[in-house]
């Protein structure tokens, strides 16, 4: 993954650029990768914990193109990027409908731009913390419509969580394909040569 501005270009998932998208098979794709990668920041089964201070999760955000300037993430906003974080993989694991996202959005309002080949929703706010999350649901926005969002999965084991592209025919996926939930050891040695 090679982000230029705020374009991504997706090249091999063996290049080691991707481990700021941590996306483990197929990656979503397009724009859905950032989402792929933002819920990729935490999985207790493989002890990864991106967000553990408001200090990391900016270094993070910033590496995925998703904050820009010299302003700094404080607590609240960090509080916010988690919650929201835990909302989307929720409404992705279906276990709360995804209407929490319009709350989740906390009131930011969009404007729309043609791009090429679709219009896009652009939040419109001064909020650093509010853009960020605006960009995400704008994305997931955009999957729902364009019907990439019913191949966008979590795994079920609850521990686990991995998100991850179900490009199965009959997209009846329910378990990440790292055949280690419940194999702690064997996901370690993911995390390893991921890190
Ligand atoms: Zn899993």
């Amino acid at each position: 993954m090679v982000i230029e501005g705020n374009k991504l270009t997706v090249m091999s998932n063996d290049d080691p650029r991707h481990s700021v998208f941590r996306t483990e098979g197929k990656p979503a794709p397009g724009e859905l990768v950032r989402v792929h990668g933002f819920l990729n920041t935490w999985s207790d089964e493989l002890g990864i914990e991106d967000f553990s201070t408001p200090k990391s999760t900016e270094k993070w955000l910033r590496a995925a193109g998703l904050w820009e300037g010299d302003k700094t993430l404080n607590n609240d906003e960090h509080q916010r990027i988690l919650a929201l974080r835990d909302l989307v993989r929720r409404c992705v694991l279906k276990q709360v409908s995804p209407e929490l996202l319009t709350g989740g959005v906390f009131q930011i309002s969009f404007g729309m731009k043609f791009e090429e080949d679709c219009p896009v929703l652009v939040p419109e706010t001064d909020s650093a913390s509010e853009r960020v999350i605006g960009q995400l649901v704008a994305i997931i926005y955009n999957s729902m419509i364009d019907g990439t969002w019913a191949r966008f999965k979590c795994c079920a084991l609850p521990t686990c969580g991995w998100a991850y592209y179900d490009t199965t025919k009959s997209r009846t996926k329910r378990w990440c394909s790292m055949r280690t939930c419940g194999s702690r050891s064997k996901a370690r040695r993911y995390y390893e040569r991921h890190r």
